[in-house]
């Protein structure tokens, strides 16, 4: 394979050459590439094909004790430290100059208490090998739409699943988390130990330490009934405002998605599907067949082209959305509705429906609500999710001009439904930079940046979301001089 080095990376293969990372790659079990190395453009690939990573070096630890050693060369280096499991949150971390990107994809034991409910994982464990462990057991979990999505990923970001109305985000139902912190030291926090990062974990991303296992709860459950309605396109507008009314009625036990879609013509894409566009809606029901298809009477009554709904194990939960299944190179961004009114469907169908020409491949409404938006007190820092509706939408990007048109429409479906936008963001959902204060109430925001800055002062780990550590600047002389308090933020430290 030849390598072309860019710039960034010429000048962290010379300082490689004044860096010990052979001494590195001796001391640990798993690898360590840098630039230069045969295998470095495998190494430094994300599951977005997307997305184009150069750090100063690729580190790809086997245990908790390879993970010790990179934080501590790092530290001692003067790096940073990027961890991640698959990269599919890859986009919103750009420049990754000085950056040791810690890949934990060797990472894989999944162990599961059938007496407790909980799931024990290490770091790049993959919801599609938790569900298929937990149904040996009669257990499901709180998976995302996607099997190949990192479970400690969408675990610190938040983790919105399938029976996210009824159980909370995935983050709420953490147990336990074991990680490498930026003073080397592999810790466990939970309820009773290290409470305060075990907090800010939970919905806080990755900017307090390298996770190497994550502890969870499962549920006793071993199938669902669920489906897909789908629809011509060309009925967008009464399917998504019939399924707008539909919403209100549905209790928590109903977690639901309305969406557009377009299928490329490509082999993947089953028949009658491939090439074509629809509106659909998604849902999953907790509750008997009787109680939920007499739910459905209002949308199977629009006559829908293919309705699939039936029974659907836990473990085959993650082919519903739909989601591709192995790495793609794709862009896209979300965004969280306050409400969504039949002016916001309008506008919604009005840039991604019939006629619009869409190079998005998927526009979805997530409903939220229910215990999606209840602050239990042993909730961590995204202790719920302040918005009715959660909205993604996506498209291929196989080029760079491709991307940046993909893009603009992602942009038109924003500006659309800016006049509905709940002020806040979803870290899962945000694949580009962000101010981390849109993902989190002002208060929140304060307290995860004065545990960053204790346990993380030096800012070693570098989150897709990053959560800057609090300056230690006092306030201004002249505020103090005329006694007013100092800044809430800089007080806190
Ligand atoms: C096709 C697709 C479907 C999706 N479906 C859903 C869904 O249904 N519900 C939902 O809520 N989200 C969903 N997401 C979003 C997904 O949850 C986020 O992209 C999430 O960040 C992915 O986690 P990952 O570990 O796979 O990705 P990565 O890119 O590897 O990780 C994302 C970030 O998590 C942190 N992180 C990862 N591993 C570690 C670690 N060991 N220690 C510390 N920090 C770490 C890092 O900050 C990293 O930058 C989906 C995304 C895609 C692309």
């Amino acid at each position: 394979m030849t390598t072309t080095l860019q710039e960034a990376e010429m000048t962290a293969l010379l300082s490689a050459r004044e860096l010990d990372y052979a001494g590195l790659h001796a001391r640990i079990d798993g690898d360590v590439v840098v630039p230069g190395d045969e295998n470095w453009d495998e190494a430094r690939q994300a599951w977005n094909l997307a997305a184009d990573q150069r750090p100063a070096a690729v580190a790809i630890p086997e245990s908790a004790d390879d993970v010790k050693a990179i934080v501590d060369f790092a530290r001692e280096s003067g790096l940073r430290i990027a961890p991640q499991g698959t990269g599919h949150n890859s986009l919103p971390l750009r420049d990754l100059e000085g950056t040791i990107l810690v890949k934990t994809h060797r990472m894989r034991a999944v162990s599961i208490d059938a007496e407790r409910e909980r799931a024990w994982v290490q770091a790049g464990v993959l919801w599609m090998e938790v569900t298929a462990a937990a149904a040996e057991h009669g257990l499901g979990a709180l998976a995302g739409s996607s099997p190949d999505v990192g479970v400690v990923g969408y675990s610190l970001g938040g983790g919105i699943s399938w029976l996210a109305r009824k159980h909370g985000l995935a983050a709420n139902n953490v147990t336990a988390v074991e990680l490498v912190t930026a003073d080397g030291n592999l810790v466990r926090a939970d309820a009773e130990h290290n409470a305060d990062l075990f907090w800010a974990l939970r919905g806080g991303g990755g900017s307090f330490g390298v996770v190497t296992a994550l502890e969870f709860r499962l549920f006793p459950l071993t199938e669902v009934y669920g489906g897909v309605l789908f629809f011509p396109v060309e009925r967008a507008s009464v399917v998504l405002q019939s399924w707008r009314e539909w919403v209100e009625t549905v209790p928590e036990e109903v977690t639901s998605v309305g969406r557009i879609l377009n299928f490329p013509p490509i082999p993947d894409i089953p028949e009658p599907l491939r090439g074509g566009s629809f509106v659909v809606v998604e849902a999953v029901s907790l509750l008997t067949v009787a109680a939920t298809d007499e739910l459905l009477e209002p949308l199977r009554a629009l006559g829908p082209a293919m309705d699939t709904f039936g029974p659907i194990p836990m473990d085959k939960l993650h082919h519903l959305h739909m989601d591709p299944e192995h790495p793609v190179p794709g862009t896209g961004d979300g965004m969280m509705l306050s409400e969504l009114t039949p002016e916001a469907v309008d506008a919604f169908v009005a840039v991604t429906g019939p006629g619009t020409g869409t190079l998005l491949l998927s526009t979805e409404i997530r409903h939220a609500g229910g215990a999606l938006a209840r602050r239990d007190p042993g909730n961590g820092a995204l202790a719920s999710i302040d918005a009715r509706f959660v909205v993604f939408a996506v498209g291929m990007a196989m080029t760079p001009e491709m991307k940046a048109a993909v893009e603009a429409r992602v942009d038109e479906v924003k500006e659309a439904l800016a006049p509905w936008d709940s002020g806040s963001d979803y870290l899962n959902f945000s694949e580009r930079p962000r101010d981390g204060r849109r993902f989190y109430r002002a208060e929140t925001y304060h307290r995860l940046r004065a545990i960053k800055t204790k346990h993380d002062p030096g800012h070693l780990f570098r989150s897709s979301h990053p959560i800057p550590p609090a300056t230690k600047r006092p306030a201004p002389a002249r505020l103090r001089r005329i006694g007013r308090p100092a800044p809430r933020a800089a007080a806190r430290v």
